[in-house]
Order: structure tokens, then sequence, then C-alpha cells
């Protein structure tokens, strides 16, 4: 069995586990990554990657839309939702098979299949058996299905990209941002969306300002949002169109695509965590300490599995610090998930690092001031569909402190990054003002604020 022995061994050939034998076997280590699925998980199959691809789109057809501003004048003679699946479907296959290449050249051993722990150091992949000195589970999650009549007739994120023609009428049932921005990218696209919150905001942990300018940017786009409203049920009507009851007693008719993105659940069930001892929560995330190791010396969990934030830089970033401090002598390095920056793919997108306003308030009060701005970015001068730009600044302190910055607009995913490392480096104000903007822009607003 010595040819089945590893120093390491992933489960899970997503963003986490990826990495970590990737930098494991760079430090000269014996790797092996199990997988039951394709290689890159949910980040390249059905997340971040075609979400992303689906969202340029939305913006070429956003752009189709402003061009006649600029003197354009332009025919259009369809969209076609197949051809851009089949190109997008290329692409992530693409990816997939760089995968297989980079890992074979990597020395790192794929073992396809679904694993299992017989105990604390062995691993069962379809009847044969693998040891390893660590084991990392960055199994990730998959996306919730609410437990009413007829959820089965919905769809999620996984089956959205599935879909092999545009549906026509769409609810998308969620407030989160891969709901925002799946409503977001169907709308731009031609279909019809009514979007189904639950409470009474989108991106309930977001800074306020970023959730009100959003909400009324979608609204302005002609997506329908209901809120307070919540599905209590799902049928097919006659017609073959589905129907949605709601728990305030109203009936929603005529779709013929239902979207739930309430979520997403640990992919823990049947993974036999018990034969190695390792703890799960209520919610069946497994708790990870600073360092990711688990209740169990010897195995550590990572990436969306641990439930800390559900990022694919945040896997990685954990998966290569725990490496370094397993093999690259290293000891104390770990992931700080201090101001971790985050962006939504929504039209306009949002950028955002560091505290919301409400968290700074809560935690150190009158020490709080917070700059900000609305303007029309100069983009829209020109175009008929104006869209609107927001920023905040959130400041601790005599010495102004920037403990958050949040964006909306166009090129705020973009413009954001600059901004983490000036966040995490602990810049002030006045080292923004002292800044010289780059003009004309957006983001110069931000070292120009008053
Ligand atoms: C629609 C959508 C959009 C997203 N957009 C973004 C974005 O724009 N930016 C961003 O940073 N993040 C985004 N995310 C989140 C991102 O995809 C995840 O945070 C990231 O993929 C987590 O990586 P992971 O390694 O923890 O898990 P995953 O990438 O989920 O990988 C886990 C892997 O483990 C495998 N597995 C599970 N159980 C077993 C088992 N028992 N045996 C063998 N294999 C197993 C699975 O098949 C999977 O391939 C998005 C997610 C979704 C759903």
């Amino acid at each position: 069995m010595a040819d089945k022995h590893y120093d390491l061994i992933a489960i899970g050939a997503g963003s986490g586990g990826l990495s970590v034998a990737e930098r494991a076997a760079r430090y000269g280590k014996r790797c092996a990554v199990i997988e039951r699925g394709p290689l890159g998980g949910t980040c390249v199959n059905v997340g971040c990657v075609p979400k992303k691809v689906m969202w340029f789109a939305a913006n070429l057809a956003h752009s189709l839309g402003d061009a006649a501003g600029y003197g354009f004048d332009i025919e259009l003679r369809g969209f076609s939702w197949e051809r851009l699946k089949a190109a997008r479907d290329a692409y992530v296959q693409g990816i997939n098979d760089w995968y297989h290449s980079y890992l074979a050249d990597s020395g790192i051993d794929l073992i396809q299949g679904e694993a299992r722990f017989v105990d604390a150091r062995t691993l069962e992949v379809g009847g044969e058996r693998y040891t390893a000195d660590h084991v990392c589970i960055a199994v990730g999650g998959y996306p919730a299905v609410p437990d009413v009549p007829g959820a089965e007739l919905g769809i999620t994120s996984d089956g959205f990209f599935a879909l092999e023609s545009q549906p026509r009428r769409v609810a998308v049932v969620g407030s989160g941002y891969i709901a925002v921005e799946l409503a977001g990218v169907l709308k731009a696209l031609g279909s019809d969306v009514t979007l189904l919150l639950r409470r009474e905001h989108l991106l309930r942990d977001f800074d306020a300002m970023l959730r009100e300018a959003l909400m009324e940017e979608m609204l302005n786009d002609g997506i329908g949002i209901l809120s307070g409203t919540q599905v209590a049920a799902v049928s097919r009507c006659d017609n073959g169109e589905l129907c949605i009851e709601c728990d305030n007693g109203q009936r929603l008719e005529g779709f013929d695509a239902l979207i739930w993105a309430i979520g997403r659940k640990p992919a823990t069930a049947g993974l036999g965590l018990d034969a190695a001892g390792v703890e799960t929560d209520a919610e069946g995330y497994i708790p990870s300490d600073e360092f990711e190791n688990t209740n169990v010396r010897g195995i550590s969990a990572l990436g969306d599995v641990n439930g800390k934030v559900a990022l694919t830089p945040v896997a990685i970033a954990a998966a290569r610090r725990l490496a370094d401090r397993l093999y690259g002598g290293m000891s104390g390095r770990r992931l700080d998930y201090e101001n971790i920056p985050s962006v939504v793919f929504s039209h306009p997108p949002i950028g955002t690092v560091g505290l919301t306003e409400a968290e700074a308030r809560e935690r150190h009060g009158d020490a709080v001031k917070v700059y900000s701005t609305r303007f029309t970015a100069m983009y829209h001068a020109l175009s008929e569909h104006k869209r609107q730009t927001a920023m905040k600044l959130v400041t601790v302190g005599a010495q102004e402190k920037v403990v958050g910055c949040h964006i909306i607009g166009m090129g705020a995913d973009e413009m954001l990054q600059g901004f983490a490392v000036a966040v995490r480096m602990g810049a002030s104000k006045r080292d923004l003002d002292d800044t010289v903007a780059l003009h004309p822009t957006s983001a110069e607003e931000l070292v120009t604020l008053r």
C-alpha cells in the first residue's frame, strides 16, 4: 500500500483543494487531490467564471443601449443564448483541461471519485484506500433549496448555468449577491425578471448606501422587486407555466423558470466525518481555528466548508498559507480574515471592503466620520439611460483611519482592489487626499472627498 500514502491529500479540487496541493507539491511533498466532479470546483464550473462571462454579455447589452448617445446607429438583429452558452462552456472546458495537465505537470495525483473517511488518516474512494499524514477538507458547498411544496420545479445557480435556452419570464428568489447577479444578467439579456425578497433589503450585510443604490438601479432597469415575500409553494399551472404561492397570500403566475438563490450549504453530509472524529456545527460546516485546524490533529478545513468567508480568493489564500505553514517553515502563517474585499457583479457593480458605516458606529461610536458622494459618471453624460455612482469612506478617530470603502458604479469592480490595499495598510483620509487624482475618472472622487 506504500504507493497510496501521501504527505497531503486534499478532498475537493476546487479553489482551496487545488491551491493547498499545488503549494505543498512545490515544497516537494507527495500530494493527491480527490475530486468527484470536474476540476476547478464551484468557481470554475458553476460560479465566478461562467457568471462573469454572463456579466460581460449583460454589460455588452447595456452598452448597446447606450451606443446611440455616442452617435452609433445600430441595428440589433438578435442575441443567441445558445451561442453564448456554447462559447462559455467551451471556455470552462478549456480551464478544466488545463487543470488536468497542470496537476500532472506538478506531480500531483488526481483521484477521481467520492471521498469518504475510514479513519482520521485513511480515505476511501471507489473501494480503494489512501492514507495521508495530513488531510485538507475543501469540499465547498451546494445551493440550498427550501423545504416547500413544489420546490423541485425551480432550479438553482447550478441549473441556471445549465439552461440551454433563455427563460422568458423568471422569478429569482433570494437577496444575496448571487440572486442580484443572476437577476441583473437575465434582465439585461432580455428576460422579464421578478426578484422575491424574504425581508426588505437586498445584500443584507452590505453598507446601506450600496443596498439602497442598487435597489434603485435594479428598479430603474425594470426588474420587479417584491420585498417581504416568502415563497410558500410552487406548482405548474395547466398552461405549463410556474405559479408561486406566497406566505402573504399573493399568487404570482406566468413564470417559465424559478431560480432559488437563497444561500448555500456545506457538502459534508456524505464525507464520513464521524469515522475521523471531525466535528461540524449545527449547519454542517466544519469549524476551523485561525490556522484552519479542525478539532482533529492532522485534518484541516478551508474554503466554503469552514463557513468563514465564501469567496474564491479566500479559499486560495487560506490554502496557500496552510501549505506554507505546514511545509515551508513559516510557523505563524495564516490568513487574516479582516478587511477582505469583495465585489458584486451587479449592474452597476459594487466593490466593498472593511466596516460598513453601521458596523463602524457600533464599534467606534462618535469617533466615526463618514465621507460620501453620489454622482452620474461622465460616461452617462451622453447615454440615454443614466446610472448613479455612489461612494463612501468610513473613517475612525482623529487620524481618520479609513476602516471602510464602499463603491457602487461603473468600474467599482476594478477600482476597489487598490483601495483594499490602502485600507489594509491602515491608510488615513489624509493619505488618500495626498494622492494625486487620475483624471477624468470616477475613481478620482475617492481621493477628493470633502
Ligand atoms: C453562482 C456563484 C457565483 C460565485 N461568484 C464568485 C465570485 O464572483 N467571486 C468569488 O470570489 N467567489 C464567487 N463564488 C464563490 C466561490 O465559487 C467559492 O467561494 C469557491 O469556489 C470555494 O472554493 P472551495 O475550494 O471551498 O470549494 P469548491 O470550489 O466548491 O470546491 C469543492 C470541490 O469539492 C468536491 N467535493 C465535494 N465533496 C466531495 C467528496 N466527498 N469527494 C470528492 N470531491 C468532493 C466538489 O465536487 C467540488 O469540486 C461564487 C459562487 C457561486 C455559486
